[in-house]
């Protein structure tokens, strides 16, 4: 991690000290550019400034008579010695219009043609030059000048210059026509040509530096010494004229030398940060990867009771199984789950719900050993691996976890709650090695430990995994039988008390499977409501009851809806849309819903219910008393009839202390004007019984079995016509 990171400093450094040093040397070379073609320009200048000082000389009428006179003396006097002396010539020729020699000056006297011959090849481009100035290219250093003779004449002055090596020394050769500046009859003749040779000298090169601002600059043979930098100087034809040298000032080396100290202590400075931030970044990276440690310990762990959750008992548990595969050894898995936690929620809060649960998992703890794992499975669900318990430990676990959670939860107000629990386990590896059919097969257990009334310990037995395909086959039969449109509905009376007249039937859905045989709605509504099929179920059986319901005038139809189709669909919208599509009267249907509906979700039971009652639909209370009833539902909810379950009906006449309940029960009915009816009425004596109760009406085997559509017709035919005939 850390490497990458020097690494990329480190190379990161290199960049810095390369692009320096590679500036530094481009500013050099664009100071020695520069430097060069200031000499090269400076001597341009210097050339052309003389070429126009000499016009004192040569555009002048008496020069160019004196010249094509081949005045010898005035030549000597005002050429040679004037032009040495003023203007610091080193030498002077003058060329006839035929470029022959006239006359020649060098070192204070007249020289001759011969002296001439040896340098004129060397400058003889410039003569042709200022001779053809229109023909000649631009690269010479030319100045000209048109000169007014007067009486309407008129001549151009030329002048070219360009340095030259003559005879081994750089110099200034300038090459001017000789003009008169009066009228002239040979004026437009070729014109004499003056030739002035100035060495660049010493004198010059120093006038140059010190213009310039060259440090030692001066003319070389051979190569330029180190700390100098040098240019070779050309003619406009090309030729070498000489090699001037200077100090370097190397600008780009002036600067890393001024910049270096601070750039050094930046780089320091650069590279200490660089550890610093390494440094943090590594301190950063090592929090990272401990929160996200956490992040995963807090995916796994339940936050109230601090044990594993779902998914972190998921993950030990595959490794503990094939541990105890390993040592030739067993592991019990446990599932515990409190009988009456919803109740305490209820009617404790959520507060004292969640303190019971960590009470609960303190005392499973004190039963377990060291080795053993325990977590939180679900809302009241707690599982334990313990590892090397066989069936007959597992058992006696089991059993003590039972016990244990007898006891009762006290709160500090001193209240007690009786949470109770069930338990199922199984034995890995009998039982099973792979996790999911482990789980499954000890959640079997548990839900038939839980069907047995609870404060139960069932281990798993191979039986209930044949339940459990039972339960398969019956889904997949019910769902085409439901395709198929074999569900069948009979229609069960309800009576007065006298059991002359029927008021109401209640249609109750049949299944007869044609390999299964019949089965029972018992065994085949839970189904449905588990798969999602009891909506399409409770929909099929009351249209029919609504069309069939036509056929049986002033007569009520009851139909029973789940709790699933209560809370997962919207039952009110489906009783709309059926009775649009019928002329059956609302006032005439009931609906009658259990008191579970009520525990699921008391605010959506509400506006169902109420939603139904705006419809004109009667709403029924069905199977009352026979799951964690409370008295108070009554009063809360607006129901328009009561059915009080089998179970009570039953013990008419075995105890006087049950019909004491039941006796409290109906006339709680009465007085909140609800229709009370009786279920399972299967004796005479039942039915004398509750028809001095103030009962209205009777529901069971007694008075009729659940008839099928003809059947129930003719029924109701026979007796209210006969009722309706005794009435008369
Ligand atoms: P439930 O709503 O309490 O229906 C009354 C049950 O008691 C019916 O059983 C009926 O045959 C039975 N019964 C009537 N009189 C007597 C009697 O004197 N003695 C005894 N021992 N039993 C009597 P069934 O038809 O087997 O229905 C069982 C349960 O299935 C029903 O209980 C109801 O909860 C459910 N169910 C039936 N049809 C439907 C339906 O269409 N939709 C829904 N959601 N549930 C239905
Ligand atoms: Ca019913
Ligand atoms: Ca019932």
């Amino acid at each position: 991690m850390t490497g990458p990171i020097a690494l990329l400093a480190a190379a990161a450094f290199c960049v810095v000290l390369i692009s320096l040093m590679m500036g530094a040397q481009q500013a050099n070379d664009l100071a020695l550019k520069r430097q060069r073609s200031t000499i090269e320009h400076a001597l341009d200048q210097h050339g052309r400034s003389l070429a126009r000082e000499l016009r004192v000389q040569t555009v002048w009428s008496e020069a160019f008579d004196k010249t094509q006179e081949r005045n010898v003396l005035w030549m000597r006097a005002f050429f040679g010695l004037y032009l040495q002396e003023l203007f610091g010539y080193d030498r002077i020729y003058v060329l006839s219009g035929h470029d022959t020699f006239v006359y020649g000056f060098a070192n204070n006297r007249d020289v001759r043609a011969a002296q001439f011959a040896e340098i004129e090849p060397v400058i003889r481009d410039l003569i042709a030059a200022v001779r053809n100035p229109q023909e000649v290219d631009g690269r010479y250093n030319f100045v000209s000048k048109p000169i007014d003779l007067g009486e309407d004449q008129s001549v151009t002055h030329y002048a070219v210059a360009d340095v030259r090596n003559i005879e081994g020394t750089p110099s200034m050769v300038v090459i001017s026509t000789i003009v008169p500046d009066r009228p002239r009859v040979s004026a437009r003749s070729a014109p004499y040509l003056l030739i002035a040779v100035e060495d660049l000298d010493a004198q010059f090169v120093q006038n140059l530096s010190s213009i310039f601002d060259f440090q030692g600059l001066r003319w070389i043979k051979d190569a330029a010494p180190t700390g100098y930098w040098s240019d070779d100087i050309k003619a406009i034809d090309g030729s070498d004229v000489g090699r001037l040298a200077w100090q370097s000032q190397a600008p780009g080396w002036e600067f890393v030398r001024r910049v270096g100290l601070g750039l050094a202590v930046a780089l320091v400075l650069l590279a200490v940060l660089t550890m610093l931030l390494m440094r943090w970044g590594r301190r950063q990276a090592e929090h990272l990867l401990q929160s996200e440690a956490e992040a995963r310990e807090a995916a796994r762990t339940d936050a109230l009771t601090k044990l594993p959750n779902r998914l972190g008992l998921a993950e030990v548990l595959v490794p503990m199984v094939e541990q105890a595969k390993a040592q030739n050894s067993t592991l019990a898995v446990l599932l515990v789950d409190l009988d009456q936690f919803k109740e305490i929620n209820d009617d404790f809060g959520h507060a004292f719900g969640d303190a019971v649960l960590v009470e609960v998992s303190q005392r499973l703890k004190r039963l377990l050993k060291p080795n053993a794992a325990l977590g939180r499975a679900g809302d009241d669900d707690f599982m334990i691996l313990a590892p090397g318990l066989d069936a007959t430990a597992a058992s006696g676990l089991a059993a003590r976890i039972v016990a244990a959670l007898v006891d009762p939860v006290t709160l500090p107000s001193g209240a007690r709650a009786y949470a109770g629990a069930s338990v199922g386990y199984a034995v890995a590896p009998h039982d099973g090695e792979q996790r999911d059919d482990l789980v499954r097969r000890v959640e079997l257990a548990l839900a038939k430990a839980k069907d047995q009334g609870g404060r139960t310990a069932l281990a798993f037995a191979p039986e209930m995994d044949l339940e459990l395909s039972h339960r398969r086959a019956l889904e997949s039969a019910l769902r085409s039988a439901l395709a198929n449109d074999a569900i069948e509905v009979l229609y069960q009376p309800l009576m007065d008390p006298s059991g002359t007249q029927v008021l109401a039937v209640e249609a109750l859905m049949r299944w007869t499977d044609p390999l299964l045989g019949p089965v029972s709605p018992e065994i085949f509504i839970p189904i449905a409501e588990e798969t999602g099929l009891i909506q399409k179920l409770g929909e099929h059986v009351l249209r029919r009851a609504v069309a069939d319901g036509l056929a049986w005038p002033d007569i009520n139809v009851a139909v029973n809806v789940s709790a699933v189709q209560i809370h997962h669909s919207d039952m009110v919208a489906v009783v709309r849309d059926v009775l649009s599509g019928s002329r059956f009267p609302p006032e005439r249907l009931e609906i009658e819903i259990t008191e579970s509906v009520l525990l699921a979700d008391e605010r959506r039971a509400d506006e169902q219910i109420k939603g139904l009652q705006r419809l004109g639909v009667k709403v029924a209370l069905d199977d009352f008393g026979s799951g964690y009833s409370s008295l108070l539902y009554l009063r809360k909810f607006g129901f328009d009839k009561l059915k009080i379950d089998r179970s009570f009906i039953e013990e008419i006449g075995e105890s006087a202390d049950s019909t004491v309940i039941l006796d409290s029960i109906i006339q709680l009915g009465l007085e909140l004007n609800m229709t009370v009816t009786a279920e399972g009425v299967e004796t005479v004596e039942q039915q004398q019984w509750l028809s001095h109760s103030g009962c209205h009406q009777l529901q069971g085997f007694m008075l009729s079995r659940p008839l099928s559509f003809e059947h129930v017709t003719a029924f109701i035919a026979a007796h209210n016509i006969a009722h309706a005939a005794g009435r008369a």
